[in-house]
């Protein structure tokens, strides 16, 4: 009973908390000047009105003003707890069996990890959601049982690669996605690391972190051109009813969007950026396409989505944080954002109304 209760609670929490428009949310987030950007000079090109939480306004180079409304607007004095507290919604669902996927988008530099993975003493939306998902499964404990793992891969240049695998500086097996009986993507070999605490969690995380940095000249950079993704798999059984449950929660930092010119990039670096913006153009036709009822779905069309097939849609939750810089000196790019997430969110914009 106290678990039926709960349930209809978190759903009308749902539904009040973030406006129920389909399964799709798409919160922006501008992260604070920094001391380098203030001491040159930068000024902040984005207004919003603290009492409006969904609308901000961009001033453009040539000081006209573009709009923009998302399902939530978080400013650069929002903290990590006000995130997580309009985030956490979403991330219950996966207990109930939906599967749920979080992305972060953005430019280099605009606040991705910090959003996703955040500092030691600023804890991010992984660390949160974990945390509340090991809350409510103890919870939850007296009618369902719950198991909790997580993987932990890398795609970089369209290839998978687990950084969950022990020696990771030994060349792995290629990673395939396969389709399974019942029709829902898989990936044979990689690593799932059963976990019973948010510290265990925490030890795999780092594990996959040091993993990623092998082999790499600069781990910074490479880690900027690669999508990173946390999956944790739930499996729970009501022992009530005998009723079971899988589902995936995936927290995905994606690769930085900007734009590389031309002339300036090597070979490789232009190969990984036609890669880049192949897979996060992708991304977003398919949640445009999801967000707008299409009939045809274009998930094979990169490896990111064609992994995350059977989390993006149908009842599956899908939340995009798109992190922005209020930097003058990025107003290019934020545009460029916030005109994907837009799209995305299946929203026009036009100019903004004139302000008194
Ligand atoms: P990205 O992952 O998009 O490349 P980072 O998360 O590395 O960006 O953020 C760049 C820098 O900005 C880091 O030093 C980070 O700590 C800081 N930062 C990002 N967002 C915030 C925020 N909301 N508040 C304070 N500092 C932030």
């Amino acid at each position: 009973k106290k678990y039926l209760e709960e349930s209809l609670e978190r759903k009308r929490l749902y539904n009040e908390v973030i406006e129920l428009k389909g399964n799709i949310r798409v919160f922006c987030r501008c992260r604070p000047l920094s001391q380098e950007e203030l001491s040159s000079g930068s000024s902040s090109v984005v207004e919003f009105d603290p009492a409006q939480e969904s609308e901000l306004r961009i001033i453009c180079s040539d000081s006209s003003k573009k709009q923009f409304k998302f399902d939530h607007f978080f400013g650069p004095q929002d903290s990590q707890e006000a995130v997580f507290a309009k985030t956490s919604p979403v991330v219950t669902s996966v207990l109930d069996g939906f599967n749920v996927c979080i992305f972060a988008y953005g430019q280099t530099g605009t606040g991705k990890t910090f959003t996703m993975q955040g500092t030691h003493e600023n804890r991010g939306v992984n660390y949160r959601t974990l945390e509340e998902v090991f809350r409510m499964t103890n919870e939850r404990s007296t009618t369902l049982r719950y198991e909790l793992f997580v993987s932990m891969l890398e795609v970089y240049n369209e290839k998978i690669r687990d950084l969950l695998v022990e020696n990771s500086d030994q060349p792995q097996k290629k990673l395939e996605i396969k389709q399974t009986a019942e029709g829902t993507q898989e990936v044979p070999g990689l690593v799932e690391a059963r976990v019973y605490s948010t510290d265990e969690v925490w030890a795999q995380l780092n594990v996959g972190s040091q993993n990623r940095a092998v082999g790499s000249t600069n781990a910074n950079e490479l880690s900027s051109r690669s999508h990173s993704l946390l999956r944790v798999t739930v499996r729970g059984e009501n022992f009530v009813n005998g009723q079971k449950t899988k589902s995936y929660l995936w927290l995905v930092d994606l690769a930085g969007s900007e734009r590389v010119g031309r002339t300036e990039v090597d070979g490789e670096r232009l190969k990984e950026s036609q890669f880049i913006n192949k897979s996060l153009s992708a991304l977003g036709d398919v949640i445009h396409a999801l967000a707008s009822k299409t009939s045809h779905i274009p998930y094979r069309n990169s490896k990111l989505t064609h992994l995350l097939q059977s989390s993006l849609g149908g009842d599956c939750k899908t939340l995009m944080f798109v992190q922005i810089s209020p930097s003058s000196a990025d107003v290019g790019e934020t545009l460029c954002s916030l005109n994907f997430a837009s799209r995305v969110r299946g929203i026009e914009h036009g100019p903004a109304r004139k302000q008194a």
